[in-house]
């Protein structure tokens, strides 16, 4: 399905009872007004992933949807991904010449796109500066889609002269959230039911794509799906599957991609290989980029999927297996804290004994397996679809625009 003729209809079975019909009467409220998504990217990465849904489904609503993307050199992405690592804690050398670039590029950028709009939506800190080119009709608003809960307190000031612009701030989750002086909104990610990754799937197309990809379903599977980093704990699972197995035959697929060109996550992936050696039920799949249906097969096929994380910033690997009616067991940290309702969708996890407790509890209670996987894909469909996505822009362009 080309992402450009999505229309608000295709969700009406998937989305809560109502849903379209409120979407209707929002977007009717601000029909013909000109909504425009800025980000750093067309693909790769969430946001992308999202935008790319989300813009056709709002022109189909009757908005004036557009999206631009800012383009820069070398040096810049190079700036703009240490100021992304330092907002999200990490220690990175900044030189005033790089910030006094960033800010030069962003005002090239301006220049080129003259966003204009009742609304401009600026995701994440790579087009902040965007701000200070903005003409004198429309309202602004930052979307920030990062963990800012401890940022390096240098390199937030320089942003928050940018953020403190914009009409509104919008964030991911309540304690992402910073002191400013403009208001602030919470919006949550979401999935998009009708995604590769997400789309239903026959019992056959699970099972070829499983073939496929050499994964044999004779045991119970436990699974993760992450890139291949150290936030996302894959040696801890691997170590929580070991107590596992010696009570249980099951099998361990950590699924995971994006190391070939990333130095840490090659080594993160054959710290991995190396541990899990010589066990032939654990498989460690570095997959393409693209292999949504692949993601898709794995957690439709898992008995629990695992997300172990000690640091996350939303974790939507978690609501994608949620939405396909697996319990949940996860690190409890960042977002996934407030996607796992504990002990009805699944169990948050401080060590790897807790993970493998709570796996162990679960491999022998199937009726339980089964309840809070239901649990789950209601939670999801009630809170992280698409849909309330939209419903949350098209309120935050009613409020802004009114
Ligand atoms: N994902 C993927 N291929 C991989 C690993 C992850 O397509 O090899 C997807 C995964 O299904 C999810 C997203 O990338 O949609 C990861 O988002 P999440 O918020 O879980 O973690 P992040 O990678 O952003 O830290």
């Amino acid at each position: 399905m080309a992402s450009n003729t999505l229309t608000i209809e295709e969700y009406r079975e998937v989305a809560p009872k109502g849903t379209v019909d409120l979407l209707l009467r929002l977007a009717e409220r601000v029909r013909g007004r000109r909504f425009l998504h800025v980000n750093s990217t067309r693909s790769g990465g969430g946001v992308a992933e999202i935008l790319n849904r989300l813009v056709p489904i709002m022109t189909d609503l009757g908005i004036k949807a557009g999206w631009e993307v800012i383009e820069g050199d070398p040096g810049f992405f190079a700036t703009t991904k240490a100021l992304h690592n330092a907002l999200q804690g990490m220690e990175q050398a900044l030189t005033v010449a790089m910030l006094e670039h960033y800010v030069d590029v962003n005002r090239a950028n301006a220049e080129r796109l003259r966003p204009t709009g009742d609304l401009i939506l600026v995701h994440d800190p790579q087009p902040a500066a965007l701000i200070l080119a903005r003409p004198p009709e429309g309202k602004w608003a930052w979307r920030c889609h990062i963990d800012l809960s401890a940022p390096q307190r240098r390199v937030w000031a320089f942003l928050r002269r940018f953020v403190e612009r914009y009409d509104a701030a919008v964030f991911s989750l309540p304690s992402f959230a910073q002191r400013l002086d403009i208001p602030q909104f919470l919006v949550y990610p979401s999935i998009d039911p009708l995604a590769e990754k997400n789309r239903r799937m026959s019992r056959q197309e699970i099972q070829k794509t499983l073939d496929a990809l050499r994964v044999q379903s004779d045991k119970p599977i436990l699974l993760q799906v992450s890139r291949f980093d150290r936030f996302k704990d894959p040696v801890g699972v691997i170590n929580a599957y070991r107590i596992v197995k010696r009570y249980h035959d099951v099998r361990l697929v950590l699924a995971g991609g994006g190391a070939t060109d990333d130095p840490e996550g090659a080594e993160v992936l054959n710290e991995v290989r190396e541990v899990a050696a010589r066990d032939a039920d654990i498989y460690v799949l570095d997959l393409p980029a693209d292999a949504h249906l692949q993601i898709n097969a794995l957690q439709r096929a898992a008995t629990i999927v695992i997300q172990k994380s000690t640091r996350e910033g939303f974790g939507l690997t978690v609501a994608e297996a949620m939405w396909k009616g697996k319990p949940v067991i996860g690190g409890a940290t960042g977002g996934i804290t407030a996607q796992i309702l504990y002990g009805v969708t699944g169990y948050t996890v401080n060590s790897v004994e807790g993970a493998a407790y709570r796996i162990r509890y679960l491999l022998g209670n199937p009726p339980l397996i089964r309840r809070m996987g239901a649990a789950g894909r209601e939670h999801v469909r009630r809170n992280f679809l698409i849909t309330r996505h939209l419903q949350d822009y098209l309120s935050l362009l009613v409020r802004l625009t009114a």
